[in-house]
């Protein structure tokens, strides 16, 4: 088995080490690591609640693993997709809203309301 040396106290420790078995030094930098649920939930959240796919497209945006930076530009693309549905559904509503009140109180025919 490869062994490396604790450069901080120069015992023997494990290439798997994180942390120095004998003095407790960090010996490398945990790898950032996404499971499935959690790219799974950040696109749930990316959708559902718009601004929060802006702060995981920036964490995940800066990290240095490929896969992990994808999963912050689909997380922004989520939530640029998510409030481009959220406008069309609004100015469906006001349409909708708009033509039940011509025709029910205005009698106006289509095409001439406020919107
Ligand atoms: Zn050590």
């Amino acid at each position: 088995m490869d062994l490396k040396v604790c450069p901080f106290c120069q015992k023997s420790v494990s290439p798997n080490d994180i942390f120095c078995p004998s003095c407790g030094q960090r010996l490398r930098i945990e790898p950032f690591a996404l499971s499935t649920t959690q790219i799974v939930t950040t696109y749930l959240i990316s959708f559902f609640l718009p601004p929060a796919g802006i702060y995981y497209g920036i964490k995940y945006g800066k990290q240095d693993n490929e896969k992990i930076r994808s999963v912050g530009k689909i997380a922004i693309l989520l939530t640029a997709v998510s409030l481009v549905l959220t406008l069309i559904m609004i100015g469906l509503s006001i349409k909708i809203a708009n033509d039940i009140l011509r025709q029910t109180y205005l009698n106006l025919p289509e095409g001439t309301g406020i919107f």
